[in-house]
Formats: C-alpha cells, sequence, structure tokens
C-alpha cells in the first residue's frame, strides 16, 4: 500500500472508526477494517491479513494509550511510534519520523495508576494487604498516573480511599484510616520518560555509538524528572495537561533548555517550526505562577553565541528571581556527530565566551546582586583560564549540569589538605572505597551483604598505593591536587586520564567513560588497587555504558578495582 493510502487509512481509522464507534463496536470496526485491507491490497488475501493485523496493532495501542494519557496528541503518537521500526515500512517510517518530531510524544503503552514495587514488613501498606506489583488506579476518587500524582494525592490527606487493581484482574476499594504523616511504606515503579519532539541538531542520541546503552537512546523531556532530577526541558511538546500539571501540583523548579530567546535561533538548533520552538506563553504562564525556572543554553559556535547569547542572558536575567539561574555549557560533539552545520568548541572559543560573558556577569551582580548567568566548568578547563572562586557561584544552584563542580572539590579538598593531622602519614586498606560506595547502590546485585567480609577488609592498612582513573578533562586538576596530598601523607597515588575511545570527539568528562575505556589502560596501573568513577556504572545496575559489567572489567585487572564518587574518595583520604 503506498504511504499515502496507508496515512489516510489510519486516519480514517483514528477520526472516523475509532471516535465514531469506540468500544462497542470494535469488532464491527475490524471487520470493515479487514474488508477495506483486503480491497486495498488488490484481493491478496497474505497482503490484506498483513495490512489488517499492522492496522489492528495500531487500533490496540489507540485502545491502551488512550486510557492514560487520553489527549489526541499522545494517540497520534502512540500511532506514529508504532510504525518506527516497523518492517519494511521505509516510506512512512520517515514520514512519521517527521510526525514524531513534530508531535506531543507518550512513547509507552500505559495502563493508569502507579504499580507497587515493594511493601515494607509491618507497615500501614502490609496491612491493608497491599502487595508487589497491585496497581493504584485512584486515591480519594481521583486518578493516579504516577507515583508523583499518589504522593499530590496523599500529601497531608489521614481518611482515604484507594482503588487497587490486584494482579488477578480484581479491583478493590479500600477505605482506612491513617495517623497525621505516617508513611505508607510502599515504593514504587519509577517513572517510564515521555519522550521528547525535537530534533536538535546537537542532540546527544545522535552521538551515540550503535551499541550504546538503550536507555542512552530515549530522549525524554519530562516536566516530572526536571522537578525530581533536574533534568532539560525544551517545554516546547509540553502539553496543556502537563502545563496545568506544573501549577496546580506546584512543580518547582523546573530546569528548562532555553538555548536561544531569539526565535529563529531557538527554531533552528531544536530542529522544530518558529511555532513550537515559541515557549514565551508557557514562560510566561510558569512564572506568573511562582514557578521558578532554572535555565540552559547549549552554547554552539556560530550559531547561538555573540549577540545571541548576550540576548539570551539579558532576556533570561530580566526575569530574574523567579528565573534563578543560567547556565552556559558547550557543545560536546562525540565522533558519531558528523552534522556539518555544528561547529566544535575550541579553547580560543572558550576564551572568547568567558570574556564576553565575564562582562555581563560583573553587571547582573552589580543589578541582581548574584552572578545569575554561569559557564559550564568546561568552558574555564578548555580556555586554560582560573576556575572562578567559591563566591562566584552563591550556592551552585546549577551544580548537577557541571558548573561549579570543579571548584566545589578544589574547595573541599583545600580542607582535606588543611587538616590537622595533615601531615600523619595514611595507612587506609584500599577496601574502604568499596565499603563507602558499593552498599549505595540499588541493585540487589551490586549490594555487598553487610556481614560479608571481603578478603581486604582482612588486610592490615598500609600505605596508599593505587591509582585513580578519571576523564582526561578533569584528570590534571585532580592530578595537582593528589600530588599535594601525597607529598602531605606519604601515600603514592597516582591519576591516570583516561581517554574517551568510546565516543571519541570532544568527550573527556570522567561520567561517560565506558567498560573498554578502562580496560584498554589497565595496563598502566600502578599500586595495590584502582578506583575509578562511580557515575560510570548504571545506578540501578552494575553496567558501564557500553554494557561491560563491573564484575566482568574487575575480572580483568590485576588489582581490585573500586568505585567511587568525589566524595567517597575524599572520605577515603580523610578517614
Ligand atoms: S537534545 Fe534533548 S530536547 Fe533535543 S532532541 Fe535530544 S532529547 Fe530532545
Amino acid at each position: 500500500m503506498s504511504p499515502n493510502i496507508w496515512t489516510l487509512f489510519k486516519y480514517l481509522n483514528f477520526y472516523g472508526f475509532y471516535t465514531h464507534f469506540q468500544f462497542q463496536s470494535r469488532k464491527v470496526m475490524l471487520k470493515l477494517s479487514y474488508r477495506f485491507c483486503w480491497y486495498l491490497e488488490r484481493g491478496n488475501r497474505l497482503k490484506g491479513i498483513y495490512t489488517y493485523v499492522t492496522a489492528s496493532c495500531d487500533m490496540l495501542a489507540l485502545t491502551l494509550g488512550g486510557t492514560n494519557a487520553c489527549q489526541p496528541y499522545s494517540r497520534k503518537h502512540t500511532l506514529s511510534s508504532f510504525f518506527v521500526g516497523g518492517p519494511g515500512r521505509y516510506c512512512s517510517r520517515f514520514w512519521f519520523m517527521y510526525e514524531f518530531a513534530v508531535t506531543p510524544a507518550v512513547t509507552q503503552l500505559r495502563r493508569p495508576g502507579v504499580i507497587i514495587t515493594e511493601v515494607s514488613p509491618g507497615s500501614l501498606a502490609e496491612e491493608l494487604e497491599l502487595a508487589p506489583s497491585d496497581r493504584i488506579v485512584r486515591v480519594n476518587g481521583r486518578n493516579v498516573r504516577d507515583y508523583l500524582d499518589f504522593r499530590f494525592q496523599t500529601a497531608g490527606e489521614t481518611e482515604l480511599t484507594f482503588q487497587v487493581k490486584k494482579t488477578n484482574g480484581e479491583t478493590h476499594e479500600i477505605e482506612f484510616d491513617r495517623d497525621e504523616g505516617e508513611d505508607f511504606g510502599l515504593m514504587f515503579e519509577q517513572i517510564v520518560p515521555r519522550q521528547c519532539a525535537n530534533e536538535c541538531i546537537f542532540c546527544f542520541c545522535k552521538g551515540n555509538p550503535d551499541d550504546a546503552r538503550p536507555s542512552l537512546f530515549v530522549r525524554d523531556e519530562d516536566i516530572r524528572l526536571s522537578f525530581l532530577y533536574g533534568n532539560y526541558t525544551t517545554l516546547s511538546s509540553i502539553t496543556p495537561d502537563e502545563m496545568n500539571r506544573i501549577i496546580e501540583q506546584r512543580l518547582s523548579p523546573q530546569y528548562v533548555s532555553i538555548h536561544a530567546t531569539d526565535l529563529k535561533t531557538r527554531a533552528y538548533l531544536l530542529g522544530v517550526d518558529e511555532k513550537r520552538a515559541d515557549i514565551s506563553d508557557k514562560l510566561k504562564r510558569l512564572l506568573d505562577a511562582d514557578i521558578e525556572l532554572h535555565a540552559q543554553v547549549v552554547l554552539c559556535p556560530e550559531i547561538n553565541d555573540g549577540l545571541i547569547l548576550e540576548k539570551t542572558l539579558r532576556d533570561l536575567a530580566a526575569h530574574y528571581p523567579k528565573v534563578v539561574s543560567t547556565a552556559v555549557v558547550p557543545v560536546a560533539l562525540t565522533r558519531y556527530n558528523t552534522d556539518e552545520r555544528l561547529t566544535r568548541v575550541t579553547p580560543e572559543f572558550c576564551r572568547r565566551t568567558i570574556k564576553q560573558v565575564e562582562k555581563l556577569q560583573k553587571e547582573f551582580r552589580k543589578t541582581l546582586g548574584v552572578t545569575f548567568a554561569f559557564l559550564g566548568d568546561e568552558i574555564y578547563i578548555k580556555a586554560g583560564a582560573q576556575i572562578p572562586s567559591r563566591r562566584h557561584y552563591g550556592n551552585y544552584p546549577q551544580i548537577e549540569d557541571g558548573v561549579g563542580m570543579v571548584r566545589s572539590f578544589l574547595n573541599a579538598f583545600d580542607k582535606v589538605l588543611n587538616r590537622r593531622d595533615a601531615l600523619m602519614p595514611k595507612s587506609v586498606p584500599p577496601a574502604v572505597a568499596g565499603g563507602l560506595t558499593l552498599d549505595q547502590r540499588t541493585h540487589p546485585a551490586a549490594i555487598i551483604p553487610k556481614n560479608q567480609h571481603t578478603k581486604a577488609q582482612d588486610q592490615k592498612p598500609k600505605t596508599l598505593f593505587g591509582t585513580i582513573l578519571t576523564g582526561e578533562m578533569f584528570a590534571p586538576i585532580l592530578k595537582q591536587q593528589i600530588e599535594k596530598y601525597n607529598a602531605q601523607h606519604g601515600s603514592k597515588l597516582h591519576v591516570l586520564g583516561v581517554p574517551n575511545t568510546y565516543f571519541g570527539g570532544d568527550v573527556a568528562v570522567a561520567g561517560l567513560l565506558s567498560g573498554q575505556d578502562f580496560l584498554a589502560v589497565r595496563g598502566q596501573i600502578k599500586g595495590d588497587f584502582a578506583i575509578i568513577p562511580k557515575h560510570t556504572i548504571k545506578s540501578d545496575e552494575p553496567i558501564f555504558l557500553d554494557g561491560v559489567t563491573f564484575d566482568d572489567l574487575k575480572s580483568q585487572f590485576d588489582v581490585p578495582v573500586y568505585d567511587t564518587d568525589i566524595n567517597g574518595l575524599i572520605a577515603i583520604l580523610t578517614s
């Protein structure tokens, strides 16, 4: 069937049959659909069945997807997502890829409610006979979409009615009272990210190797994750319902990728039309409702730098304090980003940007009392410039975005070096590193049982002699500090900057190192142990970005390997 007829057919199904017959006449609808497929495939039974089955999948998707999101936009995307990757549908794939790029998206078929994953023993939930896999569908008569809804709808309530779907399909109404503030003892499924509807020219998904972890290809644009974890959204594809939700549930602050307030530039960067790129009404609505925003600019040389950057920062600063801060971070291109519209960030570009933004920062400090616009650490490091002082960063509003991390580390390390016992020799067994970090993992396979002693823990403490692996960008800074530490304590710690061969290009941050990158330098390890950055391992599963498992990596090193973050490292050095 040609793509155009196929499209027409789907829209007939969607807007005609589906909305008209709804559920009552689904059989009639499918029968008609089959006859239509048979007719379109010119009486070829097999082709007709194939077309019919594919179309029915669409309808199923609509039926299931519609129950939760209940918006034509979401349904429309569910429809298109079924076709992306479908067999032999390259024409429609591209057609629908375009639709995907401009249509607000919910890619998962969602059933209403939130699924319980754990019930604490002796808790109120256990008393109510709630169990893992039960789905809480309604609380006090209101629909629950996820655990944020659950929290919102139960907050402060002492008289509650839950509607719960059990795994056997039965629905139970549970009415109960609880004491004020009493915890339910429930853990819920994670939020399934809603996907974005942009085609940003610098999108990280385009910079992934094909075999990267599937989760790295998720283009999330989710106001809930923005509120919970500081993930950035562009707001471009945020629906009216989601806007209402931010305001109603006070999901503040929100983290918004602005990139440029010049509309043409923003649309160009996001790969959407200007109408969709224009979020001025949405921003106004959020700011009027006193929702705090943190903004981000991904700086792309020759696109949104220079005068456009200045305009962006000034426009945003005009909304301070509701727009609390803006992070300007450089675009990072892997070797897979081959888009010719993008220019790599050079040291010279970084020096120019620092000079330009420093002027604005001074002005903002004078008029607003805060720096307001912060440059990513990478810009200072690449420029070979000094990292700004502690005062510059205030309360580090954008530290999760790599803004001020180095300053925060240097200050914390200064405290290590200035301790009263600074001149004492250090003798901490390397097992401390594992003890400090592994137990923080959430995946059962990664947790060391409390009563299990490792061989290293039974060893007598000896002088710290090992290698700390990190990204090439941070390595010189860490090396400088560790050398001072070694001089004070007589330890023999080495810092090894690991080249990122997995992503290649400009990627030099520690967090994007893969298992194979570590394996490539295992011959350069000195001492009794190796420490790798904790964030290179997935938080809920001991696996690296390239799928190498932590166990596999450890088995290929001649010395024990421990994962820790900067705080863990500092704790080791000061214990
Ligand atoms: S960069 Fe973010 S907003 Fe842009 S396409 Fe990728 S996931 Fe979507």
